[in-house]
């Protein structure tokens, strides 16, 4: 069988070629951090962006890709003459086809999946198309359309490799041969570790009147806005438990979230003989980074070195889902499967932007997705047209909801 997680290993002559989608975010940065510190194992190919124009130019000037793109036609040709004005050799694409260009290209060996929500599914299925290791943060993108995209790794021999650092210890805390099926290996469950975001304590009567600033301080990890949200809301983890069912061939009855507020530990795996593996860590996302990059080999990511005694204890807590609906919503959708999960993240990109934009309030983000899961037709997800019409139909309901129009 070949393994939709890394089946060989390739070797290339010379560094390592890399395309960076979502280059200017919190994943993109924290990724060029790590190729900054081996320049003989790791070359840019190219870096993308939506419409940061600049951010993304002086990115060209440090790591001089062949190419850049910018989804916004606009700001590409804005890139294009300020390359110029800087004697660039980047070349600047655009559009969606621009992304799916640059990761087929034939240098590139990886592709760093980090583009924020549902835009980021065409060009990391263009990814498993063109059989790259790709190292995906873009959890939506299998939450939308998981069985089409395993597919495509798998027919294509693509490499999949977790850098959702939760998916990454996970796949850290496996047995070698956990594709077989988890029971045949031993493996019991799975124990998802959530810090529990800026909320796990706050009195459920205020988070009515949170604010997006609020919302978006979250006390272990710098993150972009939208995960931020949903760590808060802890749809992040009701995403994760349906990514989690996707890489590792596992159901969501086998998935136990555990609050644990230090995020040192970053799930674990617990076995049928009672033992239980974990990976720890400092929480910084350059280890899932350099480990998915790397592996099977280890190398240096930046990260300080874990000290015990300053942690001091570790935490555990039971999730209570009346403080948390969302999550409860994306058990639901992975149970009811077909089109529900792309439905169900479709609404809550709506919901959260709605909050970051002061349109609604914190919690009434549930309610529009709970509501929007209730008008949009459930179907099966065979193909990416059913997936991207159940999202563009649920993004129209919940935009209403959302928005009044
Ligand atoms: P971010 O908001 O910091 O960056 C998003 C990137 O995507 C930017 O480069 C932006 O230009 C690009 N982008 C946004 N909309 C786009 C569009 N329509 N078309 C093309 N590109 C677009 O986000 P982030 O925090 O880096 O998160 C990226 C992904 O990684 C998300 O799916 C998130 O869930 C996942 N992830 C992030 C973290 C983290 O620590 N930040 C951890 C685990 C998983
Ligand atoms: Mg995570």
């Amino acid at each position: 069988m070949i393994s939709p997680i890394a089946s060989f290993i390739r070797v290339p002559d010379g560094p390592v070629g890399v395309t960076i989608l979502g280059a200017t975010g919190s994943i993109g940065m924290s990724t060029l951090d790590v190729i900054s510190r081996h320049p003989d194992k790791y070359r840019v190919i190219a870096l993308t962006a939506n419409s940061q124009l600049e951010r993304l130019v002086a990115l060209c000037r440090d790591f001089k890709p062949q190419y850049a793109v910018l989804v916004d036609s606009n700001a590409a040709e804005k890139a294009g003459s300020l390359m110029k004005e800087a004697n660039l050799n980047t070349q600047v694409l655009s559009g969606i086809e621009g992304l799916e260009t640059v990761v087929a290209l034939e240098d590139v060996q990886q592709v760093m999946a980090a583009i924020v929500g549902a835009a980021g599914l065409r060009p990391a299925l263009a990814a498993a198309r063109a059989g790259k290791r790709i190292l995906l943060a873009n959890k939506e993108a299998l939450v939308m359309s998981g069985k089409i995209f395993m597919d495509e790794v798998r027919a294509n021999n693509a490499e999949l490799l977790p850098i959702d650092s939760e998916h990454n210890a996970i796949f850290q805390s496996m047995p070698p041969n956990y594709l077989n099926g988890l029971e045949k290996v031993g493996v019991k469950k799975i124990l998802l570790t959530a810090s529990g975001g800026p909320f796990r304590d706050a009195d459920i009567s205020s988070l009515e009147k949170v604010t997006p600033e609020q919302a978006c301080d979250h006390p272990n990890w710098k993150m972009g806005k939208k995960i931020s949200v949903d760590s808060a809301t802890m749809m992040n983890k009701g995403l994760e438990v349906i990514e989690a069912c996707w890489l590792f061939g596992t159901s969501p009855d086998h998935i136990q979230v555990v609050i644990h507020p230090q995020s040192i530990i970053h799930s674990m795996v617990a076995y049928d003989d009672g033992s239980v593996m974990a990976q720890m860590g400092n929480p910084d996302m350059r280890t899932p980074i350099a480990h998915s990059m790397a592996w099977p080999e280890r190398m240096k990511s930046g990260v300080a070195d874990l000290d015990l005694f300053e942690v001091s204890r570790l935490d555990f807590e039971r999730p209570d889902m009346n403080r948390f609906p969302c999550l409860q919503l994306a058990y639901d959708a992975i149970n009811q499967g077909g089109t529900a999960p792309a439905i169900l993240n479709a609404a809550n990109e709506v919901a959260v932007q709605a909050f970051l934009d002061k349109s609604i309030s914190f919690t009434e983000i549930s309610g529009i997705i709970a509501r929007t899961l209730d008008q949009v037709a459930n179907e099966d997800a065979t193909t990416l047209a059913v997936v991207l019409d159940a999202d563009s139909s649920a993004r129209k309901v919940a935009h209403s909801m959302a928005y009044g129009v």
